[in-house]
Order: C-alpha cells, then sequence, then structure tokens
C-alpha cells in the first residue's frame, strides 16, 4: 500500500479509535521525535500524553458548561484585600476541594455586592476542574423549576439528576420569600443533598431571619439543622464591591 492510503487509513483509526489529538499531533510530533534522536516509545508517550491532556481539559469544560454558571469568576480575579473581613485562607483551603468529598457544605453570608456569588462561582470552577459535577442554581429559579417540574410530574427524575452531582450552588437566597410548596420543595433539596454531595448557599440573610423567607419555622430549623450540620461559614460583611468600585473611579481624575 502506498504512503499515502496508508495515511489516509491512520487517520480514520485515529478517527475512530477517538484519539483527535494525537490524529492532529502525531506527524510533528514524529519529526520532533526524530530530529531529537528519541524511539519509538518516547514518541507514544509523548502523543498519548497530549492526548490524556486535552482529554482532561476537553471533559473540564464539558462540566463548566453543564454547571450553568452565569459568568465565570475565577479566584485569580478576585480582590481580597478589597474585602478583608472574608476569611482568605478558607477560601483558598475550600478551592483545595477536600470539603466535596466530605460532602461539606459551604455557607456565604453577607450584603450585597461583597462577592459571595463571585467566590461561588470560583469555588464551583475548581471543583469542575477536579472532577466534579457541578449545577449552579439561583434559588429562585430553582424553586419555580422545582414547582414545573411537580406540576409535569417529573419532580422524581429531576431529584434523580440532581443526585448526580457532587455540588450544588444555590444563588442568593433570601432576596424572595417562597411560596409554601415552594419552600418544601427547596427543603427536599437541601435533605435529599445532605451527607451525598455539597452545597454551596450564598444569602444575605443572617440566620434568624430564615424563617421570613422560608414561611414556617419548622421547616426553616430543619432545613437549617442539615445544611449546617458539617458546614463552613464565609462571612462577608464588609462594603459592597461596587461602590467602592464606583467611588474609586469618581477620585481617580479621567483622561489620565
Ligand atoms: P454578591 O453576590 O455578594 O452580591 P457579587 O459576587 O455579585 O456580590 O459581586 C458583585 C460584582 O463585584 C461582581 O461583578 C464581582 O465579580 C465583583 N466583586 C465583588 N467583590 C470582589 C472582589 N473582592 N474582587 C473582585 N471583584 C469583586
Ligand atoms: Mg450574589
Amino acid at each position: 500500500m502506498s504512503v499515502e492510503s496508508n495515511r489516509l487509513l491512520l487517520k480514520h483509526h485515529l478517527e475512530k479509535l477517538r484519539l483527535p489529538t494525537i490524529r492532529r499531533e502525531w506527524e510533528a510530533a514524529a519529526a520532533a521525535c526524530a530530529s531529537e534522536g528519541r524511539d519509538y516509545g518516547d514518541y507514544l508517550l509523548r502523543l498519548t500524553e497530549r492526548e490524556l491532556i486535552e482529554r482532561e481539559q476537553r471533559a473540564a469544560q464539558r462540566r463548566i458548561k453543564s454547571a450553568k454558571f452565569p459568568v465565570l469568576k475565577t479566584l485569580e480575579n478576585f480582590d481580597f484585600a478589597a474585602q478583608p473581613a472574608i476569611n482568605e485562607t478558607l477560601v483558598r483551603q475550600l478551592a483545595n476541594g477536600e470539603y466535596l468529598d466530605a460532602r461539606e457544605n459551604v455557607l456565604l453570608i453577607g450584603n450585597s455586592g461583597t462577592g459571595k456569588t463571585h467566590l461561588a462561582t470560583a469555588l464551583g470552577l475548581s471543583a469542575c476542574a477536579q472532577g466534579k459535577r457541578v449545577r449552579f442554581w439561583g434559588a429562585t429559579a430553582l424553586v419555580t423549576h422545582l414547582l414545573e417540574m411537580r406540576e409535569q410530574h417529573e419532580l422524581k427524575r429531576f431529584f434523580t439528576q440532581v443526585e448526580k452531582h457532587d455540588l450544588i450552588i444555590l444563588d442568593e437566597l433570601g432576596y424572595v420569600p417562597f411560596s409554601k410548596a415552594g419552600a418544601e420543595l427547596l427543603f427536599d433539596i437541601v435533605s435529599r443533598a445532605y451527607e451525598r454531595l455539597s452545597l454551596i448557599v450564598t444569602t444575605n440573610l443572617p440566620f434568624e431571619q430564615w424563617t421570613e423567607v422560608m414561611g414556617s419555622e419548622r421547616l426553616t430549623g430543619a432545613m437549617l439543622d442539615r445544611l449546617t450540620h458539617r458546614v463552613h461559614i464565609i462571612e462577608a460583611n464588609g462594603e459592597s464591591y461596587r461602590l467602592q468600585d464606583a467611588r474609586k473611579r469618581r477620585k481617580k481624575p479621567s483622561g489620565g
């Protein structure tokens, strides 16, 4: 067989084996290995390493996509100096992901604009990079979705999906009070998550005020009980970052 038809066959095999990186790079790697005097083993090692690295990157990208973060925010972009009330050591330790294996929760409590959603997203992204399945939900959107699923008799299926995750982020609990049915469904999520997966909850509400959102005192107690059994609490009680930022920009003379 000609060199050309062999190349075509090779291309076909690599596609069938789903090795897109090797398919793209084998020729350049062969030339590089030849000029460096590497043997066949080194060549194969180099190619398989590249394939593995890219495969992991593609999988992480898929996990990030299916987590449905509203905006991608990272720890690198978080200015801890602007928010001295936040326990940086704890945040960085959480980014290592051990809490996920222990199915512990994280609660971010504080006023608006202090970076709670930013940090929750950044922790979610770290989890994706560590191979975890993550889903970001606005608390209100989740409750609306739960009520819809119940209406369509799809709740059971939805709960099964939820339980396949390693981390669920519940963002902005407390801004809108829930209906009785909504609060009960949210409680259902928290109790299913309990000891099965981790929850990150961001809220502007101190514990004493959760009843105002959940309605029933008994339900609130039971929910907080599960949520806080194994929990890391990050308090963000500084000044709004948006306000600080706006003030800085006003102070700075424009155009220079
Ligand atoms: P919260 O959820 O506490 O209301 P956000 O996380 O939505 O606040 O933060 C508001 C905006 O300010 C976002 O764009 C966020 O990225 C940014 N932000 C907040 N705190 C910081 C910070 N310390 N460093 C960098 N950006 C920040
Ligand atoms: Mg927020």
